[in-house]
């Protein structure tokens, strides 16, 4: 078979090298538009913060490494710009020469990502400071910036995981951050009265955290932010983290089928859909942020631009071409990010997301030692599970605290997973001494509480 991968990063990059795992016969060609491929996008807050140090451990895999390791045909700098599912076929530039040309497949694997939202805010376009962060050339030109020594203030816009991640590290480089956030809570995957616990946080560690106010344009070349409140912050560099948005260009292009948000419609086998005629075209598949994948909890249509579907639908897919039984069960958003000294989890659906849908629930709270508070350091647990009144099935949690708080979530992520009721988790028998946990592990307490 001749397999053809658009986008060579989480998504593309696994499936092309679960496909070579599984057949040392098929040819394998992966495109990726820039320069770099399999880079560690989650890892570049930290790069710029200098908690990671080296920029080669960003590079994952090199185009020369992972070619020759997983004999590969890789093409950086190649932006596949048409696709024509009816020929079997590609159009592909490769940005270095110009040169554009045809390339046949027999299956092909659509992981193109999703770009940051930079919406035509008066200003923007003569601002060369205010910047978004998706790949390596957006972290070069951040870093080379706040490596000047001249950032004494930064603005982050947008309190998601990335702009919360980048007020931290440009926090903790010295530089004076305000993160303005439109919402009246920062991290949407939590509850109103979790996410306080991380305000508070963010105001210990003395970001000038500002909420329900938004950016309405930049002036004096992007060095004043004026808010919607008629407030106006001085920066010198400006990060601008609101959201992403599907890359559906070449989706679009070639009549695939996109949900109400532009993300692309797949079959539960990720095969994408025509437009025109509902058709499945079995042969063309799409994975990662740039899809629409199913709520695990609701069965709605949703999006989850995190690592872990992209992974794990590049895994999949691999499989599904090599008629390896696959299955899809949805997708959970378990995540976690670290704000300082606190870790933020959570998996499933919040109080606010099971209202919208009118999902009833349950709701247990617990606030508990992460381990045995005679074993010195022990630090509390915030705990909120959410759960199916009738069917006492689990719907979603969320934790914030320090040390084993992601422990926590991945346990109940689990049990969501496998069907477990909130009782069940009365039973679960989890690792205990006492630098560690208590015999009673706060997972049992929510079990006990809701029993
Ligand atoms: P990407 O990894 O974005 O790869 C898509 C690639 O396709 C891009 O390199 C793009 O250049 C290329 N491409 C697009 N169109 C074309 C085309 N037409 N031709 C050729 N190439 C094309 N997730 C987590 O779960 N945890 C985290 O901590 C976390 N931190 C993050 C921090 C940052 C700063 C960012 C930006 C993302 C973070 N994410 C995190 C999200 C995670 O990186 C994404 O969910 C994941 O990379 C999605 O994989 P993907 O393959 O769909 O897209």
């Amino acid at each position: 078979k001749k397999i053809l991968i658009v986008g060579g990063v989480a998504g593309g990059a696994t499936a092309a090298a679960r496909l070579r795992r599984l057949s040392e016969e098929d040819e394998i060609i992966l495109f990726e538009r820039d320069e770099y491929i399999s880079f560690a996008n989650c890892g570049l807050p930290y790069y710029i913060g200098n908690v990671i140090t080296d920029r080669q451990k960003l590079l994952v895999q090199t185009v020369e490494g992972m070619s020759k390791r997983f004999n590969l045909d890789i093409r950086n700098f190649s932006e596949v710009i048409g696709i024509d599912p009816a020929a079997k076929t590609v159009e592909v530039k490769n940005h270095q020469t110009d040169q554009v040309y045809t390339e046949t497949y027999d299956k092909l694997i659509l992981s193109p990502g999703a770009k940051p939202i930079a919406p035509p805010i008066p200003g923007l376009a003569e601002a060369e400071n205010v910047l978004t962060l998706r790949n390596i050339p957006d972290t070069d030109k951040i870093k080379a910036i706040v490596d000047t020594g001249k950032v004494g203030r930064a603005v982050v816009i947008g309190g998601g995981f990335i702009g919360v991640e980048m007020a931290e590290n440009l926090q903790e480089l010295g530089i004076n951050v305000t993160l303005v956030e439109k919402m009246n809570q920062v991290l949407k995957p939590l509850d109103f009265e979790m996410a306080q616990l991380v305000h508070q946080e963010i105001n210990a560690n003395c970001v000038n955290l500002i909420l329900e106010d938004g950016v309405d344009h930049f002036q004096k070349q992007g060095t004043e932010v004026a808010l919607e409140s008629g407030m106006v912050l001085q920066a010198d560099l400006v990060i601008l983290a609101i959201g992403v948005v599907p890359e559906n260009g070449l989706a679009k292009n070639a009549r695939l089928k996109c949900g109400p948000r532009g993300h692309i419609v797949t079959t539960a086998n990720y095969e994408v859909i025509n437009d025109e005629t509902d058709a499945v075209y079995p042969d063309v598949f799409a994975i990662g942020d740039a899809i629409e994948v199913q709520d695990f909890v609701t069965k709605n249509q949703t999006a989850i631009p995190l690592a872990w579907p992209a992974n794990r639908q590049g895994r999949v897919v691999a499989d599904y071409i090599n008629d390896i039984q696959t299955r899809n069960v949805g997708i959970q958003g378990t995540a976690v990010a670290k704000v300082f000294s606190k870790t933020i989890a959570s998996t499933g659906n919040n109080a606010a997301q099971l209202d919208m849908k009118k999902i009833p629930y349950q709701v247990v709270m617990a606030h508990r030692a992460n381990h045995a508070g005679y074993y010195p350091n022990s630090t509390n647990i915030a705990l909120k599970l959410l759960y199916d009144p009738q069917s006492l099935q689990i719907l979603g949690a969320q934790a914030v605290g320090q040390d084993g708080t992601e422990k926590r979530i991945d346990v109940i992520a689990t049990a969501m997973k496998t069907g477990a009721t909130v009782l069940d988790l009365q039973d679960f028998e989890l690792c205990y001494a006492p630098p560690f946990s208590s015999a009673k592990d706060p997972v049992n307490v929510l079990g006990y509480i809701a029993s």
